[in-house]
């Protein structure tokens, strides 16, 4: 029972705060239990005064963006979910000067609100002719989301959300307050970043991009990865994506997988544990590191696929393969 239920409602507007909201209609996977307290923010200071209440309340509390890289529990959270629908994007400056052909701008800085999600940035910069995030058209979720796990398409191409970020504005749980941030405090590396340990939440963020001779190629490279996206990964089933992070370059020598390959996928299909269901979950048979929902799938399901595959790659491979989607909830039985 929240105690202060009747405040936060009269803060947040008693008509935008719901309870008992169920999770599973705001996840990829289309699982998970009830939020206790849900609100959805509309802008940065919506999302500013949700996060300001839960702190002044001490209601735990989360931050669902997309709901594309989360498995959120059976029994759901027992606290106050606010749903990042903060989206906003501007062009806020530019570097060089126009000359009579209308060219000579070199970069531009491009501001977002976290809840935007990064299909939209890829499709703003890419129609402003700016190059660097072509890669993020048709990635799942939110700028918030994508800053917690450094969001990438394909790993061996080097192309990550954070490489492109000047700067972010966040908030601390512990302390809630705020507070601008470069990028150099995010630590940025392969599907991790420093809010990933400190819990921080992202309010908006301002991107660094160059401009492209070709704007027709951005659209293509962007098109391509579409193209490679849907030959694949599952298409139109509900999924969270990949489940886990590649393993390290150094696992990878001392398997020796073939040509090298880093990827998990690989490692899960070698194990003979594709297609493998328990319940209505299911390792996907066309892309081992997705776990697909196949009707009505629980939390636990998922989960005990989780557990299967990671017993299966240590005792095999002495691997200890780690999530690269995050758990919202309560998971013991
Ligand atoms: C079909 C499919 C394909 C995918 N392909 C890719 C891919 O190619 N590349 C890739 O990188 N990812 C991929 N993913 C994973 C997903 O797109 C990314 O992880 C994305 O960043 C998730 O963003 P989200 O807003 O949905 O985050 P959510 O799932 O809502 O949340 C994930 C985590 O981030 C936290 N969070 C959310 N918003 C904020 C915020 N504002 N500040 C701080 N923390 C926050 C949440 O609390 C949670 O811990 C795919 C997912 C799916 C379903």
């Amino acid at each position: 029972m929240i105690q202060s239920l009747d405040q936060i409602k009269e803060v947040l507007g008693p008509l935008r705060v719901y309870e008992n909201e169920p999770l599973k209609k705001h996840t990829y996977f289309k699982i998970g239990g009830p939020a206790k307290l849900f609100f959805e923010a509309k802008s940065v200071d919506d999302l500013k005064l949700a996060l300001e209440t839960a702190h002044l309340y001490k209601i735990p509390f989360v931050v669902l963006g997309g709901g594309a890289n989360v498995l959120v529990s059976d029994k759901g959270f027992d606290g106050f979910v606010i749903k990042n629908r903060a989206e906003a994007i501007k062009l806020v400056g530019v570097k060089g000067t126009i000359n009579k052909h209308g060219r000579g701008i070199k970069s531009a800085l491009v501001w977002a609100a976290s809840g935007t999600l990064m299909n939209q940035l890829a499709r703003f910069t890419i129609d402003q002719g700016l190059a660097g995030l072509e890669f993020l058209l048709s990635v799942p979720g939110t700028i918030g989301g994508g800053l917690k796990i450094n969001a990438h398409f394909e790993v061996e191409k080097g192309e990550f959300i954070g490489d492109r970020v000047v700067t972010a504005s966040l908030f601390n749980p512990k302390k809630g307050d705020f507070k601008n941030v470069d990028q150099a405090y995010f630590n940025f590396a392969y599907d991790s970043s420093k809010i990933q340990k400190t819990g921080e939440i992202v309010l908006e963020a301002v991107f660094r991009l160059n401009t492209a001779s070709d704007k027709a190629d951005l659209w293509q490279r962007a098109m391509d990865n579409v193209k490679r996206r849907n030959q694949e990964q599952p298409i139109g089933v509900a999924c969270s994506g990949c489940i886990f992070r590649n393993i390290s370059d150094s696992d990878a020598k001392r398997l020796a997988t073939p040509r090298l390959t880093t990827s998990t996928g690989y490692i899960i299909e070698s194990l003979g544990l594709k297609g493998t269901k328990i319940g209505d979950a299911q390792i996907s048979a066309s892309h081992a590191n997705f776990i697909i929902n196949t009707g009505e799938a629980k939390a636990q399901d998922v989960l005990e696929l989780i557990n299967l595959i990671k017993e299966k790659a240590k005792n095999t491979y002495g691997l200890n393969l780690k999530e690269e989607i995050f758990y919202i909830g309560d998971f013991n039985e």
